[in-house]
């Protein structure tokens, strides 16, 4: 949380506080000079103002000088008499020998006479020099100005001390007008500082608030908001500041949608990535895992997390995360499990700084099952070719052989080894023409002819040739032995019209049906039927004969597959026929499957795609 300003932390309050002490210094200074200078005028201006004129102090200095010193009292009171003036509230009048001889005050008339005891007054007769002071009476609260001034007669060339006046005066006046003086500076002084203390508010507030706005909006950047704008209220340095916040502001975002769309680019790659990858951090805990990764892993991502990388390819048990940071490039990981197989290869590297410093490692898993499966077939297939090659030359060497050491002569087997090592060709023939076809189908180069057929037409005519068959098997005299069986029909009414190729597909049925009579027991009845759905017809061959056992039913597509490997070589079989029939049905866009009861039969189905044709477009078709 941030924390808040103390006011008095605050700029706004010390520049407030700075511009107040200011002022008040500032008011302190000038006032004490102001008041000091004032003081000083006035009482100049007093001293001069209560100072006795010439006038006076002659007249004094003449009663002093009279012989007669009742005369000479008379004459100075008078002169004090004379004196009019307010601010002088007592004047006294001593001789040359300390004794007073006028008074002004009320009771002063007691004092003429006596020996003045005032040291003052007694240093200025003894001096000769005058002497003035400002004293304050603590009785009456009040200040005073005291000024004794020598006089002297002059006769002749020399001037004689003949006394001294005495003169007091009240300074209140003085004093007074300086307390209202100062009084009144003191208020404008405070009136000052208020109205500066407010304009100092005013300025240092102009001041802080674009600087609390820059704060907030800074702020708010920190926490991924960006929608602000600092208002920049000047060109002063405070408004490129704002100027320069409000860029960072820009590009801050800029940069930070930059970064956000280049990491939902690499989401969105990761995503949908065919691999899958997980990314650890040094510890080897997952940080990231796509969800390829958790599908192959059968994990949830959010499981995944903060899991060892060991616990989650499960190689704990053979492998430490030194191994993989070290050693390891690529592991093959067996995940399969008794429901489907998944073989995974990894591939780890290893997310190195420049310094060298690993902070983690990546895997890429690639699904290698179907790459697998497909070498195991490849390889299945070579050794399959190659044993089913040998084993017709590895007999045909076995006749040969007795016929070349001297078999040939004998009448009786010579021709009956011939015959197997003829039959033992035509089958391998057959065997490389069935391969020859495989592999164009598998390369893709095989094309179909496709003409549109009337397939109840062409069923008809292939099976009517399998009638044919047994009827001359029947009549010639050395196939007696031939099975028989009969072929029922249950075709719908309806004139099938499909696109197909007419060869491969009597290549196709021809199968199936010496198939079901290879696979039957003599006098046997194979079925087939012909139907339609709304977009396909149904095609199927059923046979009472030994049936197919429920676990190899999903393999008698496979090539060289045979349920009884002996019986079907012996009977001339190559194990291909059905592998070929799905090839050819594929390229057909259709399907073919079969349904089995171990002992009872098995129906082969043959499902290709319908469209049902109108008369007119027969019509037109034939017009074109
Ligand atoms: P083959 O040349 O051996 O007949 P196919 O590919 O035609 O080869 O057939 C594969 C295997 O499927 C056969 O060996 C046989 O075991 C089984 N099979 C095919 N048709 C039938 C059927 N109608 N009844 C029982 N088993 C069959």
């Amino acid at each position: 949380m941030r924390k808040r300003l103390r006011i008095f932390q605050s700029i706004h309050f010390k520049i407030a506080l700075v511009f107040v002490l200011l002022l008040l210094l500032a008011f302190q200074i000038v006032g004490a000079v102001f008041v000091q200078r004032l003081k000083s005028e006035n009482l100049k201006s007093f001293k001069q103002r209560v100072e006795l004129t010439p006038y006076v102090d002659n007249s004094l200095i003449t009663s002093l000088s009279l012989e007669n010193a009742e005369q000479a009292n008379r004459r100075v009171n008078s002169a004090l008499t004379g004196i009019n003036n307010q601010n002088i509230s007592d004047v006294q009048v001593v001789d040359a020998k300390g004794n007073i001889r006028g008074e002004t005050s009320a009771n002063g008339h007691a004092l003429v006479g006596q020996k003045t005891t005032d040291s003052r007054i007694k240093r200025v007769l003894y001096s000769g020099r005058s002497f003035s002071e400002t004293t304050y009476n603590r009785a009456d609260d009040k200040h005073y100005y005291v000024s004794i001034t020598p006089l002297f007669s002059s006769s002749g060339n020399s001037n004689t001390l003949i006394g001294a006046v005495y003169l007091r005066a009240e300074l209140e006046s003085v004093y007074d007008s300086i307390d209202g003086v100062t009084l009144i500076f003191a208020t404008a002084a405070f009136v000052a500082t208020a109205i500066g203390m407010g304009l100092a508010i005013l300025i240092s507030r102009a001041i802080t608030r674009p600087i609390d706005e820059m704060k907030k909006q800074t702020a708010k950047i920190a926490e991924g908001n960006y929608s602000g704008h600092v208002h920049v209220y000047g060109n002063d340095e405070l408004g490129e500041l704002a100027q320069a916040v409000n860029n960072l502001s820009v590009r801050v975002e800029e940069s930070r949608e930059q970064s956000e769309s280049e990491r939902r680019r690499l989401d969105s790659v990761l995503t949908h990535m065919s691999d899958g990858v997980l990314a650890t951090d040094r510890r080897g805990n997952v940080t990231i895992i796509n969800d390829m990764a958790a599908e192959f892993l059968n994990v949830t991502a959010s499981d995944a997390k903060g899991h060892s990388i060991l616990d989650i390819l499960k190689i704990r048990e053979n492998y430490t995360l030194r191994d993989l940071l070290e050693n390891q490039d690529t592991l093959v990981l067996d995940m399969s499990d008794k429901d489907h197989a998944q073989i995974l290869n990894a591939y780890f590297s290893l997310i190195q700084r420049e310094s060298g410093f690993i902070s983690g490692l990546v895997c890429v898993l690639h699904d290698i099952t179907e790459q697998q499966k497909i070498d195991r077939e490849r390889k299945q297939f070579v050794s399959n070719v190659s044993h089913e090659l040998r084993t017709p030359l590895t007999s045909m060497r076995s006749y040969i052989e007795a016929l070349n050491d001297g078999a040939w002569k004998d009448p009786e087997v010579a021709p009956s080894f011939l015959k197997v090592t003829q039959d033992e060709t035509d089958r391998m023939i057959r065997m490389i023409n069935d391969l020859l076809s495989l592999s164009r189908m598998d390369s893709g180069t095989a094309r179909l002819d496709l003409e549109l057929v009337n397939l109840n037409e062409l069923f008809t005519y292939i099976l009517n040739r399998f009638d044919m068959m047994i009827k001359s098997d029947q009549n010639s005299e050395e196939e007696k032995q031939a099975k028989s069986y009969t072929i029922k029909r249950e075709f719908t009414h309806r004139d099938l019209w499909v696109d197909l190729d007419p060869d491969k597909f009597i290549q196709v049925i021809d199968n199936i049906m010496n198939n079901a009579i290879k696979y039957s027991p003599d006098g046997g009845v194979i079925t087939c039927r012909l139907l339609e759905t709304q977009n396909h017809v149904i095609l199927s061959i059923s046979d009472q004969g030994l049936g197919i056992p429920k676990d190899d039913i999903g393999r008698i597509f496979d090539r060289f597959f045979r349920v009884d490997k002996a019986r079907s070589r012996a009977q001339g079989g190559t194990g291909l026929g059905l592998a070929i029939s799905r090839e050819v049905i594929e390229l057909h866009k259709g399907r073919i499957w079969v349904d089995s009861v171990e002992g009872k039969g098995s129906t082969f189905y043959i499902s290709l795609p319908y469209q049902e044709y109108q008369e007119e477009d027969l019509w037109n078709e034939d017009q074109r």
